[in-house]
């Protein structure tokens, strides 16, 4: 009998490991999406792109200009395109200066609390990272990077809505953070149909995206019945165009201010 139970736990072990996490095809995976998106968009910042093996489906950005993927939203994503909506969104908080911005936030706090070594203070700062809340505009501003970004690069970016309608759990980045889902899927879907709109007429074939649409299509509605809303939506397409070209402009690979104080503040505590 005790011999059975041990043929029957290395017929158990072995499987598990037969169906092991293969971090070196997800990174080739991420790596594959995150360069072709950087080339496609010209985009001059030496992002990196690391996997992780956990099981939580999330995904951030680091100080280091670093995009981290996890196991868990890797095995999560329906396609390649829901993962380049992931990515691209990672990629738009280093190239906005987000991730800077809470870095020089953060050290401001670790710097007070205590005289600790620069090594000491990145990793305190990376650990908050991970978990801060970003500003809501900051997720707002991100999103339409990425979906420029996406665009540029060949992605459908009506793929972000699928993933971002799909994630009701424990995504930290994208949940925690996060303004309300209706509000962000409209973030996204108005600014689209505004600046990409043969993209929106082919539309995205997945049953999350359908679902989206059954949240977004009211909206729609409502504000073409109503001038109001029309003039309300164009003012504010107009100042996110604006706001695109500025964009354009930090891809082409000037720091943000931020990532400047930061560096200053890591001297001073060096
Ligand atoms: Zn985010």
């Amino acid at each position: 009998m005790k011999k059975i139970f041990f043929a029957l736990f290395l017929m158990l072990f072995s499987l598990s490991f037969a169906t092991d996490w293969n971090s070196e095809a997800a990174l080739k995976r991420v790596n594959a999406i995150g360069s072709k998106i950087l080339k496609a968009n010209n985009i001059n910042f030496d992002i990196e792109f690391k996997v992780s093996d956990e099981p939580d489906i999330n995904a951030y950005a680091n100080i280091d200009k670093e995009v981290y993927v996890y196991r868990g939203l890797l095995e999560y994503v329906d396609n390649d395109e829901e993962l380049a909506g992931v990515i691209s969104h990672e990629m738009g908080h280093i190239i906005n200066g987000h991730c800077a911005k809470q870095g020089v936030l953060g050290v401001g706090i670790a710097t007070i609390a205590s005289q600790i070594t620069s090594n000491q203070l990145v990793s305190a700062v990376g650990q908050q990272l991970a978990t801060s809340k970003l500003s809501r505009n900051d997720e707002f501003e991100a999103d339409l990077s990425g979906v420029d970004m996406m665009i540029k690069a060949g992605y459908n970016p009506l793929a972000m809505i699928s993933l971002l309608n799909k994630i009701t759990g424990n995504y930290i980045d994208i949940l925690q953070t996060h303004p309300s889902g209706e509000k962000r899927l409209m973030n996204i879907y108005n600014y689209v149909e505004y600046n990409y709109s043969d993209k929106l007429k082919k539309g995205f074939n997945s049953d999350s995206y359908k679902k989206a649409l059954l949240v977004i299509n009211p909206n729609v509605e409502k504000r073409k019945a109503s001038k109001k809303l029309t003039k309300k939506y164009e003012k504010e397409q107009k100042k996110l165009l604006k706001k695109k070209e500025k964009r354009a402009k930090k891809m082409q690979g000037k720091n943000s201010i931020w990532d400047g104080y930061y560096t200053t503040l890591q001297l001073m505590a060096s």
